[in-house]
């Protein structure tokens, strides 16, 4: 089966009202490939504001963090039920500065969880530090997250679940990962799916690269078999972010 072409834009702590809206305007009026799902993760803020701009029929919208709480005293803290009353359908999870503040693989899995069942699809994200990948972990590193997600979802909730392989060490370095590094770590995810999951879930994941994504490597990164597209950073919120959604043409 064909696994639609997918890019996610993550926006992180970047941004004003303004310049959000005017990303959103340059989305609206790009000649998008219909055949890419697009969404993008503006902060927490300026969700409202984005799921109003947005007319493009592909993209959607997303948060870059969710509470695995339903609501209650957590102060700081954004609920599922509340992205989804102000209209907004994705969450990205598992981030690795999320992580980096703290949130454990089995905290993560229980976000992707919540997410899903009240009713948000989700980017979960995943990825070694420089460290593991010298030690020639990089693949256990992967595999123990995955498994941490697969202890707490099940069933149907994979058709929720889009999975994004980001090294640490190429997220906002400008290092990006080799087409071979990509597609290896890509084709492990895969294989890991196969054995512990089940051959449709392995067959239609979307498994999404991210780490320094730029208009410039994207093109071969997306014609590695296993690349289904991409988590963008810095350039998201670029004009060059068009391209980079084009980059499967
Ligand atoms: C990210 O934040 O998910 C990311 C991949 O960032 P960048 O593209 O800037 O490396």
């Amino acid at each position: 089966m064909a696994r639609k072409f997918f890019v996610g834009g993550n926006f992180k702590m970047n941004g004003t009202k303004e310049s959000i809206k005017s990303i959103i305007k340059n989305l609206n009026e790009a000649k998008l490939d219909p055949n890419v799902e697009v969404v993008i993760a503006p902060s927490h803020i300026f969700l409202p504001i984005a799921v109003d701009a947005v007319t493009a029929s592909n993209v959607a919208v997303a948060a870059q963090n969710v509470s695995n709480k339903p609501n209650g005293a957590h102060t700081g803290e954004v609920s599922v039920s509340q992205l989804k009353d102000i209209g907004v359908n994705w969450t990205i999870t598992g981030h690795s500065e999320r992580r980096a503040a703290g949130e454990s693989d089995e905290e993560v899995a229980l976000k992707t969880k919540a997410a899903i069942d009240g009713g948000l699809s989700v980017i979960w994200c995943c990825g070694e530090s420089l460290e593991e990948r010298e030690a020639g972990k990089t693949v256990e590193v992967v595999e123990k997250q995955l498994a941490a997600l697969a202890e707490k979802v099940s069933g149907d909730d994979w058709k929720k679940i889009v999975i994004a392989y980001e090294p640490i060490w190429a997220i906002g370095t400008g290092k990006v990962a080799t087409t071979e590094q990509a597609q290896e770590v890509h084709a492990a995810i895969r294989k890991w799916l196969r054995t512990n999951v089940s051959d449709s879930v392995a067959d239609e994941t979307r498994i999404l690269y991210g780490g320094s994504v730029t208009a410039k490597n994207c093109k071969d990164l997306a014609k590695q078999e296993d690349i289904d597209g991409f988590l963008v950073g810095g350039a998201s919120l670029k004009p060059e972010f068009v391209d980079i959604i084009n980059s499967n043409q």
